[in-house]
């Protein structure tokens, strides 16, 4: 066996357009996957695509909004008739909406719920039944630090995030007789789209990671590359249920 080597392997990435998501997809693609990423924005699909070209992988871009319970049937469908088979998936697609909660809307909270955990167990029941006839396979789910701490600004971000530790935990007791191993990822701050967004609306909010995190940086996408080579790959076959935070030490500081 070699332990990360992903030859002949699928992975279906949903925000894999952009940001943490891609950076995964490389990280899987470097080791020999093939991958389809998921969005809505085609446009953003074209530098994405080629990147992992560059990396020898076979790759196509899936267009979904996965807050629908038809697109994401319809992504884990594609996939397989795309790719021939459906190894690996991982629920990356997230939003915030940052407000007190006192002002959040019964849509915002909606949206925020539908796009970063409602999203991640459709596509994981979708994906069940042909990882099931594969063999077994890798349910990857991104969580936050917000899956452990709470924020005045971030009630349903942190609710959902929180959700997907707990989802994580029910698919891998469920599935692991299936031989399919579901975990989570704690991304720590990391300078993405996302995060961007939340620099230009909280002020002091890029020194005040950068003082608290141990490493003194931010982290950027390539440092979530290899915990998704590691969590799609066969040495983390007896990995499953856990919550990986990967965050330069934020959560363990003072
Ligand atoms: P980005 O905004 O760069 O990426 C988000 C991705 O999700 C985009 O590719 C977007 O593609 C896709 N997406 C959003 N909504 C939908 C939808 N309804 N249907 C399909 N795709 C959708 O953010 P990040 O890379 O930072 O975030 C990726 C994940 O990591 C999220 O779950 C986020 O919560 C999490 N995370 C990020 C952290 C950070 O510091 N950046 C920290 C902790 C967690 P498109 O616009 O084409 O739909």
């Amino acid at each position: 066996m070699r332990l990360f080597d992903l030859t002949g392997k699928v992975a279906l990435v949903t925000g894999g357009n952009g940001g943490i998501g891609l950076a995964m997809a490389q990280g899987m693609a470097s080791i020999g996957a093939s991958i389809a990423i998921a969005g809505r924005n085609a446009s953003k699909a074209g530098p994405a695509l080629a990147s992992l070209r560059e990396l020898g992988a076979r790759c196509g871009f899936l267009e979904g909004d996965v807050t629908k319970k038809a697109a994401c049937v319809q992504l884990v469908a594609d996939t397989v008739a795309k790719f021939g088979r459906l190894d690996i998936l991982v629920n990356n697609a997230g939003t915030s909406i940052r407000k007190m909660p006192q002002d959040y809307t019964e849509d915002e909270w909606r949206e925020v719920m539908d796009t970063n955990l409602t999203s991640a167990f459709l596509c994981s029941q979708a994906a069940y039944a042909p990882m099931k006839t594969a063999g077994g396979g890798k349910m990857i789910n991104i969580g936050s630090m917000m899956s452990l701490f709470g924020a005045p600004y971030a009630t349903p971000y942190a609710s959902s995030k929180g959700g997907i530790v707990q989802m994580t935990r029910c698919l891998a007791t469920a599935w692991a007789k299936d031989n399919i191993q579901v975990n989570a990822v704690l991304p720590g701050w990391i300078d993405t789209d996302l995060t961007k967004r939340a620099r230009e609306q909280v002020p002091g909010l890029e020194q005040r990671v950068q003082d608290r995190t141990p490493a003194g940086r931010w982290g950027s996408p390539p440092d979530m590359s290899g915990i998704a080579a590691f969590l799609a790959s066969p040495a983390s076959d007896f990995v499953t249920g856990t919550a990986i935070p990967v965050d330069g030490g934020y959560s363990i500081g003072m």
